[in-house]
């Protein structure tokens, strides 16, 4: 796989804009790549298209608001190790490793991602399957980062039978941007290694943001899962200038839909670093959150959800106002097409 990881090899693609050439990688930054298949998505006429929002940097990355931070959903604070983040009671997240073949400037992970510190050790694996093992209100673990992909199929594989061997039952979910990313990752060996995990199911996560990234080689990728067997869901991210159109957000979903992926997450953008330029206000995403809801189907509309900052965690926010009546009697729920219904509050 070929990728372009500098501001001078992207020139020889892109005539760069003025705040494009003078972004400048510094520690809240994620570092620069995109691959050869995300470049070739990319409008090279259009300065604000939409891909290239989301993989080529510009200085506005460089300034940070007042309320934003590295870490916004504090993660290091529920860490049981380096690796492994234990937030939530049944579920937990080990990252993998740091490093992706393609860099998406909205990454919320940034206190971690591309800080070139490379693949969990041995180490750690075993350290975070004792800890998996000795905790059986975990029911499911995040192999995430990073992107788990990565890792050499041997690599990932030896992964997975260190977690399994301790816990037999554990449910994977095997987050990657690979389908997006560079498709052709995800052939036929990585399925056969996958596959020969069977004593629990594993489910993929991906994340697709906007429909023109739902190209034929990305749909032969999560064809080859699905056709194994693997569930695929997708999580993706509200970003300003990308996806923050209800009719963009109906295609994607419904392009999702149509493939065999259910669309899971749609997140409001974490108060990271340098991410102020793809922030949405959270009225305008309540809004496009409700008129999506009026063009797609129940199967195709993900959750909305914040992930709160200071590790306040993940909320959905509906379509739907719910409040008491003042008799005490009553709910009154406002419909997303703005009337008020009533239900008894027994
Ligand atoms: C989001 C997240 C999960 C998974 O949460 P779900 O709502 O079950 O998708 C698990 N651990 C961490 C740390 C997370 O941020
Ligand atoms: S693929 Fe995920 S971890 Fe990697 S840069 Fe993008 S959002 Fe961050």
């Amino acid at each position: 796989m070929s990728q372009i990881r500098t501001l001078e090899a992207l020139e020889g693609y892109l005539d760069l804009t003025a705040d494009e050439k003078a972004w400048r990688e510094d520690s809240s930054t994620v570092p620069l790549a995109i691959t050869e298949h995300y470049m070739s998505l990319i409008d090279k006429e259009d300065s604000s298209d939409p891909l290239r929002r989301q993989v080529v940097p510009s200085s506005v990355e460089n300034h940070s608001a007042v309320w934003e931070d590295m870490d916004p959903l504090a993660e290091e604070a529920h860490s049981v190790n380096h690796r492994l983040v234990h937030r939530y009671r049944n579920r937990v997240a080990f990252l993998v490793t740091d490093i992706c073949p393609m860099y998406c400037r909205h990454c919320f992970r940034r206190r971690f991602t591309g800080t070139m510190q490379g693949p969990a050790s041995l180490r750690e694996i075993e350290e975070s399957a004792g800890y998996v093992a000795s905790h059986c209100e975990v029911k499911e673990i995040l192999l995430t980062g990073g992107d788990v992909l990565t890792l050499s199929d041997s690599s990932l594989s030896n992964l997975i039978s260190i977690f399994r061997k301790a816990r037999p039952d554990l449910i994977i979910r095997l987050c990657t941007r690979y389908p997006v990313s560079d498709p052709k990752r995800i052939d036929n060996e990585l399925i056969r290694v996958l596959k020969s995990f069977d004593s629990a199911p594993i489910y993929v996560m991906t994340q697709f943001n906007h429909p023109r990234e739902l190209c034929d080689e990305s749909k032969i990728a999560i064809s080859r899962f699905l056709s194994a067997g693997f569930s695929v869901f997708n999580q993706s991210v509200l970003l300003r200038n990308v996806n923050d159109d209800p009719e963009v957000l109906a295609k994607l979903f419904e392009g999702l839909l149509a493939v065999g992926v259910k669309p899971y997450y749609l997140f409001q953008g974490d108060l990271v670093s340098g991410t102020s330029d793809f922030r949405v206000p959270l009225e305008k995403g309540i809004e496009i959150f409700r008129q999506l809801s009026e063009l797609v189907s129940g199967l195709a509309l993900p959750v909305y959800a914040i992930d709160l900052p200071n590790g306040g965690g993940k909320v959905t926010i509906g379509t739907g106002d719910l409040s008491k009546d003042p008799s005490g009697e009553f709910w009154q729920i406002r419909t997303p097409d703005g009337k008020c219904v009533k239900y008894p509050a027994i």
